[in-house]
């Protein structure tokens, strides 16, 4: 009530904003009990080739809440930036994301897929977050060459020659870069010269309305082009539907991602998907490999 009328100039308080406030801090209290208690896991989403081969997969982050439910990543990743809770967050996930390509190391066919992990730029930015990251790869004993890191247009903004040299020192054991929903932020074109990326992923608000809309068919196109032209992969993101597929193959998309092959799903559920896709013809090339 004091600071309602206080010197810092909150006079125009009201209960609608308070109720914001309480909101944001219980969430925020809801988030550390999780990350505390273990509540957080990883979903895993397909990447298939031109082919139907699976060649990855994205892990997505799941918050399956006591009470709350399933909380979804746009309404906690961003509260864990700005709390700096997304760095025991974002460490979790390389660990488990690190546990689970030891895992597939087992197997011939999941042992040859690429595992994607997002970063934000909060813990892109901090100083100890290639050392940390080699550090997870050594004590789990991960190969670095199954690992793809996403990385934003946003990170941009931070320092351009900092970003350039954690990607050069990661990329120097064999770790992989993704620019992830690219197209949706504002860099220049003369970033991607600069980055050692192995990936553009075209963000899925250009692949929604890819056949009726010619602006994002164009987009789209002209991205596909542009990562040929640099010597990227090119990864389209959110396809849906078997027409949106193969437009994406017509312009030369190498790889796909999204609800027409597979939603994001449990370890299980993803591991069943990729073996029982498996063409025989693969087993012979994982034997040759
Ligand atoms: P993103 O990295 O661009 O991930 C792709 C999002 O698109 C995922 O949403 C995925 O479930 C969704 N998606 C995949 N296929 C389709 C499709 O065919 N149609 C539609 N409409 N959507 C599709 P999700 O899992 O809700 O994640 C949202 C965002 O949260 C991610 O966008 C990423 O920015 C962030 N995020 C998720 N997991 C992590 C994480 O472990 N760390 C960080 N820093 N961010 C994460
Ligand atoms: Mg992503
Ligand atoms: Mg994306
Ligand atoms: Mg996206």
């Amino acid at each position: 009530q004091a600071k309602a009328e206080g010197r810092d100039g909150l006079r125009f308080f009201d209960p609608a904003m308070q109720a914001v406030v309480n909101a944001r801090a219980a969430l925020e209290a809801d988030l550390r009990q999780g990350l505390a208690l273990g509540q957080f896991l990883l979903y895993y989403q397909p990447q298939v080739d031109a082919q139907g081969r699976v060649t990855g997969a994205e892990a997505l982050l799941r918050w399956p809440h006591p009470t709350r439910g399933m909380v979804p990543p746009v309404h906690f990743i961003p509260l864990a930036e700005e709390t700096g809770h997304i760095l025991p967050l974002g460490r979790w996930v390389l660990q488990t994301a690190c546990a689970q390509l030891v895992a597939w190391a087992q197997d011939p066919v999941l042992g040859r897929l690429v595992l994607a992990v997002n970063v934000s730029a909060r813990q892109f930015r901090d100083p100890d977050f290639a050392s940390g990251v080699l550090a997870l790869l050594h004590s789990s004993g991960a190969n670095p060459r199954r690992l793809k890191l996403e990385l934003t247009e946003s990170m941009l903004a931070d320092n351009l020659d900092d970003m350039v040299e954690k990607m050069a020192a990661l990329g120097a054991h064999g770790i992989r870069f993704a620019l992830d929903d690219f197209g949706t932020g504002y860099s220049s074109l003369s970033y991607l010269k600069r980055l050692p990326l192995d990936e553009l992923k075209i963000d899925q608000s250009f692949v929604r309305d890819v056949l009726v809309d010619p602006s994002d068919a164009a987009i789209v196109r002209t991205v596909v082009g542009l990562a040929h032209n640099l010597g990227l992969e090119v990864l389209a993101e959110g396809v849906e539907t078997e027409a949106q597929k193969d437009f994406l193959a017509r312009c030369h998309c190498h790889v796909y991602q999204g609800y027409l092959f597979s939603r994001p799903v449990p370890v299980a559920a993803f591991e069943a998907f990729v073996l029982g896709s498996a063409q025989p013809a693969s087993v012979d090339e994982v034997k040759a490999a």
